[in-house]
């Protein structure tokens, strides 16, 4: 039976994320890594590089820069140059700029469908070997391991297993590891916009009665639409026509960008949170959605699992020569405890406090985005929060 030192079940955003972090530092150990995904990226129901866009945070960026990928990446990767944060209907309304920031660019919106090509693309074959299209279906503890079940009917070990394999994880339940999870009652709505005005790097946070909504800029003047909505609701605007789907979003966006011209293919995701109460266990990490899966409001979700890559990456690459020691494990855990917990918090606060109609909370925001915008350094710490660079001391001072 074949043995691998470290085998990533999942090639998505994460998994593959985490495959090229590590590959350097395995050559040099001698590591083997096996890479396991049932669908190559171009492929059209590969569900991590979907039609879906994400908003890379400058963080992310430096972490993709030190992997010597960022080059690639930054070819179809549209600059944030300015947040504007607003509340339909009311007075309230902020601006994050990168000049103030002192960055080139407040994050950047990238096609996941890129992502994925840039991603595999960079795998060092030498070290990383994959099995795809090909699908974990059980997993064995073995003193010292892990069995992996194919459906091909063929088994792997492996000294550690990374689970990777997103917010529904089949597998996280079968090992019996427990979610906490929080139903927001609603979905995100996403599709590419072709505006009737260049968008000229401007994102676009807009927080309304029956949800928030993220109009991001993508490379030739289109824009990524997140628009959340009830369940129902949702449902409707995913089918009604053109016309009617294009006038709706004009009426609560407005027109900062002109008359919106064309709406492209409309993909529904329903929205909760969902936090796994075990991350670490001997020979066994769970990691990106498969260990949280968040609101996509806030932009944070595959920003923070790449921190816990680059994290997880360090803590393996420094440990013992056999990956997959508890204490090693734990430290990588501890390592990212706190930043995790920030993060989900701020995403669950934002979309509780934005989500909803109530006047108190409605008031509270106004003051919020007013007191953001009369207060410069809570705006640089919510721009910081944004673009991945919250460092601990800014987080002591003002969380
Ligand atoms: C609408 C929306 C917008 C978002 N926007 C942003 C954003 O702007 N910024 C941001 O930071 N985050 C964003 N996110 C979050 C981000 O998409 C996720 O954090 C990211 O997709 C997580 O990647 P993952 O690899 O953990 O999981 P997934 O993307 O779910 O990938 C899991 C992979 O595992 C594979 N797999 C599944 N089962 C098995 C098995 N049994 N064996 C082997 N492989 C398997 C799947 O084929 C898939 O490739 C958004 C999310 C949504 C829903």
């Amino acid at each position: 039976m074949k043995r691998v030192n470290l085998a990533i079940i999942g090639g998505g955003l994460v998994g593959a994320s985490l495959a090229l972090a590590l590959q350097a530092g395995a050559k040099a150990r001698g590591w083997s890594i096996l890479l396991i995904e049932p669908f190559a990226p171009g492929d059209d129901f590969q569900p991590s590089y979907d039609a879906r866009s994400s908003a890379l945070s400058f963080g992310t960026r430096q972490i993709y820069a030190q992997l010597g990928l960022w080059p690639a990446i930054e070819q179809r990767a549209e600059p944030i140059l300015q947040i504007q944060v607003s509340d339909r209907g009311r007075l309230g309304a902020t601006r994050l700029d990168a000049q103030d920031e002192g960055v080139p660019a407040l994050g950047y919106v990238v096609e996941n469908a890129w992502l994925g090509q840039c991603l595999w693309q960079g795998l060092d074959r030498e070290v990383v070997s994959w099995r795809c299209p090909a699908e974990v279906k059980a997993m064995q503890p073995l003193a010292g391991g892990y069995r992996l079940q194919l459906d091909d009917d063929t088994s792997v070990e492996c000294d550690l297993a990374i689970l990777a394999d997103g917010g529904r994880s089949g597998l996280r339940e079968r090992l019996g590891i427990h979610v906490r999870s929080t139903q927001y009652e609603q979905s995100a709505l996403i599709a590419n916009i072709t505006p009737g005005a260049a968008h000229r790097g401007q994102a676009f946070e807009r927080f309304t009665e029956q949800g928030p909504m993220a109009l991001l800029p993508l490379p030739d003047d289109r824009c990524a639409l997140v628009w959340t909505r009830q369940g129902m609701d949702a449902q409707r605007l995913a089918q009604v026509d053109e016309r009617t789907f294009l006038s709706e979003l004009q009426q609560v966006f407005g027109y900062r960008l002109g008359a919106l011209r064309q709406v492209g293919a409309r993909h529904l995701y329903p929205l909760s949170l969902i936090e796994a109460q075990e991350q670490v266990r001997p020979n066994l990490v769970v990691l990106g959605n498969a260990a949280h899966s968040l609101h996509p409001i806030a932009g944070q979700g595959f920003n923070l699992s790449l921190r816990d890559v680059q994290a997880l990456a360090e803590v393996l690459l420094a440990g013992p020569q056999v990956p997959g020691d508890l204490a090693t494990l734990q430290a990588y855990r501890q390592h990212q405890q706190r930043d995790q917990a920030l993060t989900i918090g701020f995403s669950d606060q934002v979309t509780r406090l934005f989500g909803s109609g109530q006047p108190v909370l409605t008031a509270g925001r106004n003051l919020g985005l007013l007191g953001l915008d009369l207060l410069p350094p809570a705006k640089s710490w919510f721009a910081r929060q944004a673009m991945g660079l919250g460092t601990r001391a800014d987080l002591r001072g003002l969380a």
